[in-house]
């Protein structure tokens, strides 16, 4: 065991402070990345705030982070494919079984036994596992992806997230050239969905309810925006939509944007609020529409939606902040006044 420093919070209504964590010497199969940027993802915010509380209550101390980019400065003495000084990326996972159905598809996301970042069971040391606003984390080497070398590695940061939560579904949904796309909330993972349908060839409609935000909008890909509070504007796209992603943190009516697919569409909900959404069945039944969900993404499409990224020159676009700032962030966050993602330096990050 080592000592590391993070920032954590130590109750739902406590601000996040610096704290020191434990962390295990790297076993046979083991990474240990020195922490170069860590995204700030809006699910850190539910966890700290324990807004998940019925889903996955938060056990404090809560070190969250799970946007992690940063050197390889360590290698267990049976880890292939990293050596020290490799760029590394590290996301929402950091184990799972290897054995069962999902995991043998390369779906670890959907590993019944699948280990999160942070707030899950570590098996390790006991006690929960500490995500990525701290200068170093150990990870088995299964969980750990390559960052392309070209890439802005603040903007790289949020693809472990951000990224990978909005190219899995687009992938699923085989979106491309000749449809209509809507992504709705463009905030971290909505600014992501934009660059991806846009790169995939897609006719992107943005939905948002900043005003603000439209020029960003267009010149993040999107070819049309809407205000989503101007019911004028979302009628004219009523009936016209092959596929939504929904990436929006609070709530909001689902059914004004169901209106909105084409027959047989399909709107995927990434976004997951505190609170359950209404549904209203009578927009799906007339239309044969359907609504989804969908989580992160696995090892092997997060690798590949990377290398996309390296191919196609795509990162986010970064606030980048040093780690005192966190907190200020976080009701930023709150008040969707972000573009399009923080990025902590965690450089920044100094022993107190
Ligand atoms: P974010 O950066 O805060 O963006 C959320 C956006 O939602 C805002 O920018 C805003 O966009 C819109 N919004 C916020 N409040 C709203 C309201 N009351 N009504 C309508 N729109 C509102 O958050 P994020 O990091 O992208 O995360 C978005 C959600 O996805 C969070 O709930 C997060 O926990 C979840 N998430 C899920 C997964 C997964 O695996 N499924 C992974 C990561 C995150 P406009 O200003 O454009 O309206
Ligand atoms: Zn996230």
């Amino acid at each position: 065991m080592y000592q590391a420093i993070a920032y954590g919070a130590s109750s739902a209504a406590s601000r996040l402070a610096y704290t020191t964590i434990q962390r295990r010497e790297p076993t046979a199969k083991d990474v240990q990345i020195e922490i170069l940027y860590c995204g700030v993802c809006h699910s850190d915010l539910h966890q700290v705030r324990d807004e998940w509380n019925s889903v996955m209550p938060t056990v404090y101390p809560c070190v969250p982070g799970h946007e992690i980019v940063g050197r390889v400065a360590k290698v267990g003495s049976g880890v292939t494919r990293f050596k020290v000084g490799d760029l590394a990326g590290v996301g929402c996972l950091v184990d799972s079984d290897r054995t069962c159905p999902a995991c043998q598809q390369g779906l670890e996301q959907f590993c019944p036994n699948s280990v999160l970042t942070y707030n899950a069971p570590d098996k390790h040391l006991g006690g929960v596992t500490y995500g990525g606003y701290s200068d170093s984390v150990v990870v088995d080497e299964h969980f750990v992806v390559r960052v392309p070398g070209n890439l802005n590695l603040a903007g790289a940061a949020p693809l472990l997230c951000a990224g990978i939560t909005t190219y899995s579904p687009l992938r699923h949904w085989n979106v491309g050239k000749g449809q209509k796309v809507g992504v709705v909330g463009l905030g971290g993972l909505g600014h992501m969905g934009v660059k991806f349908a846009h790169a995939l060839g897609a006719h992107v409609v943005v939905f948002t309810t900043s005003e603000s935000k439209k020029e960003d909008a267009l010149r993040l890909g999107a070819d049309e925006v809407v205000i989503s509070r101007n019911a004028n504007e979302m009628q004219r796209h009523a009936f016209s939509f092959n596929f939504i992603l929904d990436a929006v943190s609070a709530q909001h009516d689902i059914n004004a944007y169901i209106h909105l697919l084409a027959r047989d569409g399909n709107m995927t909900l990434v976004g997951a609020p505190e609170k359950p959404l209404a549904l209203n069945s009578f927009g799906l039944i007339f239309g044969r529409k359907s609504v989804s969900g969908s989580p992160i993404g696995g090892l092997a499409e997060t690798q590949e939606m990377l290398d996309f990224c390296g191919a196609h020159n795509i990162t986010a676009d970064v606030e980048v902040i040093p780690i005192q700032k966190i907190n200020e962030a976080y009701e930023r966050m709150t008040r969707s006044d972000v573009k399009y993602r923080f990025s902590i330096d965690m450089a920044s990050l100094k022993v107190e």
